[in-house]
């Protein structure tokens, strides 16, 4: 980044140099300071494994169920010949306009060194929360129940970690990559301005510090002919046929695939977890 600098602090610099993850993990950063900083995800890199969010609860003790400051979300669209599945990091986008600010009625502020959104555990109260929650756009501040008095909380932008100097742990957790952090106007100059996955919510409400890589359309990369595959697939002669209609397999019988969709305000705590399952975190 170009406003910031780096510090190895491993006492062994033989380690650093021969190991990526030992040399990431002791590496500290000196952060500028008064700018917003952001997020960038790579949705062609994610392969959901769910090691973020696991980092992101085991740094901030946070227990196993709803209580989610990073959700990793998993859905598939489309059919044979091109199915997709599709992936989503969301912490909170830390907004540069940041709605659920102006609906805590003082129980949130957007703090001025990193442009952090957090809540005031003086100040909250289980209503203010809900209202910011009702706010969001983007389902950041979750429940630990449905009950009216659940204690409500947030993805911090590991504040505690950039005043070590040190990254947020989602994003060195992900081996695949796909995440990155730092100023917003670096992650701009080096990814772009997207700030709007295909399934979410319009970034003009509330101007998330996020870049987005959209992935590719899938495309067919072999030349096949769909409908051959199909009369292959189903045909298995002289066992029964596995389908004689092959509108059974390129279209989707609604129920079918139980998160077809991206659903970023579930409507409870089982919602949530049913949405952002293959974790148990
Ligand atoms: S650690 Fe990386 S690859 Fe794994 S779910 Fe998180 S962002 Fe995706
Ligand atoms: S993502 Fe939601 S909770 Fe986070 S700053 Fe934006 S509006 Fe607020
Ligand atoms: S920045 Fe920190 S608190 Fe926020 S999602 Fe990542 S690990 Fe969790």
């Amino acid at each position: 980044m170009s406003s910031s600098s780096t510090t190895t602090t491993s006492s062994s610099s033989t380690a650093a140099s021969t190991s990526s993850s030992a040399s990431s993990l002791t590496t500290t950063t000196s952060f500028e300071t008064g700018v917003q900083y952001g997020f960038f995800f790579d949705q062609s890199r994610c392969i959901t494994c769910m090691t973020c969010t696991v980092a992101c609860k085991t740094w901030n003790q946070l227990e196993p169920g709803p209580t989610k400051w990073l959700r990793i979300y998993e859905w598939e669209s489309g059919t044979f010949p091109t199915p997709e599945i599709n992936a989503l990091y969301a912490p909170c986008y830390h907004c540069q306009n940041p709605v659920c600010v102006d609906a805590a009625n003082g129980a949130m502020f957007k703090e001025p060194k990193y442009g952090a959104v957090l809540i005031d555990p003086n100040q909250a109260t289980s209503a203010s929360l809900r209202a910011a929650w009702d706010a969001c756009p983007y389902g950041s501040i979750v429940f630990d129940s449905d009950a009216p008095n659940a204690n409500a909380s947030k993805c911090t932008m590991c504040i505690d970690r950039l005043e070590q100097g040190l990254m947020p742990i989602c994003v060195l957790s992900c081996q695949m990559r796909a995440l990155d952090f730092g100023p917003l106007s670096d992650l701009q100059a080096k990814y772009g301005t997207n700030a709007q996955l295909n399934g979410m919510p319009s970034p003009s409400t509330t101007t998330p510090s996020v870049v987005f890589k959209q992935k590719d359309a899938r495309q067919q990369i072999v030349t096949l002919d769909p409908n051959s595959v199909l009369s292959l697939m189903g045909n298995r002669s002289p066992l029964p046929a596995v389908y004689t209609d092959p509108s059974s397999v390129t279209t989707i019988t609604p129920g079918l695939v139980g998160r077809n969709q991206l659903n970023m305000k579930a409507s409870s705590t089982e919602e949530l977890m049913d949405y952002t399952s293959n974790d148990d975190a």
